[in-house]
């Protein structure tokens, strides 16, 4: 299934988007795609709906993060040998774990915010990892059993915040709208293989990352075993993997998000997003 939240930000009702291309309501049949609804069971009983039966909703609505009441979401850093080296970062030998602040997550399709006074805002397109079962102290053969699925996030990052003052890299990762995810939740019986995905992310049409999470340095069951170690994962939770190559952190030179630049990303099987880059204003 690939699970959707449409509408106003603030005031979105669940829906999924059907074999055919659909997005269909589902506000009758759950009150939101949230941590109640990311269960086995829960997901298993919205599997076996009839999708032709659910009211299709017309025009195009914005869309919102797929998952609503996100408690945690966490990001791991320089999974991607290739991204470390373009970084100047040396290769992790245990994965690097960074908090993202809830209040940046908006849907896929929300304009980029600028901070105020920023000159070094910068993309990473990734795969997000949605934790369906609470998981503490899992081994990596029974990880994915606590996985609801995957989407796609845009890991957006202030490098002089991140980098220059003085730590942690939270202070870069945090500001508001930071956080586009989606634009849906797919969950795991549709993604034959989450560690062979390819992903891309284009800046004004011009392509700065491909890449495929094969490339992964951890891969997801890894992951979601190793950050279980350190903190309890519930249900509605995201872990963000990592960005492959190409962010403007390692052009030569290195180049930034600007007002009016246009960032669209997308994934296999995880849709794509488009965002404005827009100026600082207060919200
Ligand atoms: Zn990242």
């Amino acid at each position: 299934m690939r699970l959707i939240r449409y509408g106003k930000a603030g005031s979105e009702r669940p829906g999924l988007m059907d074999a055919h291309g659909v997005l269909r309501d589902l506000s009758h049949v759950v009150p939101d795609i949230g941590p109640a609804q990311l269960g086995p069971d829960a997901l298993a009983q919205l599997a076996r709906l009839d999708t032709d039966s659910l009211d299709a909703v017309s025009g195009h609505p914005r869309l919102g993060c797929p998952v609503a009441g996100i408690g945690k979401c966490i990001g791991i850093g320089l999974n991607y040998t290739d991204h470390a080296q373009e970084t100047g970062s040396p290769i992790p030998t245990e994965p690097i774990i960074f908090t993202k602040a809830i209040s940046a997550i908006q849907g896929p399709d929300d304009d980029i915010m600028l901070p105020q006074g920023s000159v070094k805002t910068d993309w990473e397109v990734e795969l997000g990892i949605v934790i369906g079962s609470r998981a503490s102290y899992v081994a990596e053969g029974n990880a994915l059993d606590h996985v609801a699925g995957f989407v796609l996030a845009n890991d957006v990052s202030e490098r002089e915040y991140q980098m220059e003052r003085g730590g942690t890299w939270d202070k870069g990762k945090g500001c508001d709208t930071f956080g586009p995810i989606g634009p849906w939740l797919v969950t795991q019986d549709e993604i034959a293989d989450p560690n062979n995905l390819d992903l891309w992310l284009d800046v004004n049409g011009q392509r700065m990352q491909t890449g495929n999470t094969s490339k992964m340095i951890f891969n997801v069951k890894e992951i979601v075993s190793y950050v279980s170690r350190f903190m309890t994962l519930m249900p509605g939770d995201v872990i963000i993997t990592g960005t492959p190559p190409g962010v403007g952190l390692g052009q030569k030179p290195p180049r930034f998000l600007k007002a009016g630049d246009v960032v669209t990303l997308g994934g296999q099987g995880l849709g794509t997003q488009k965002q404005r880059v827009v100026g600082w204003r207060a919200l």
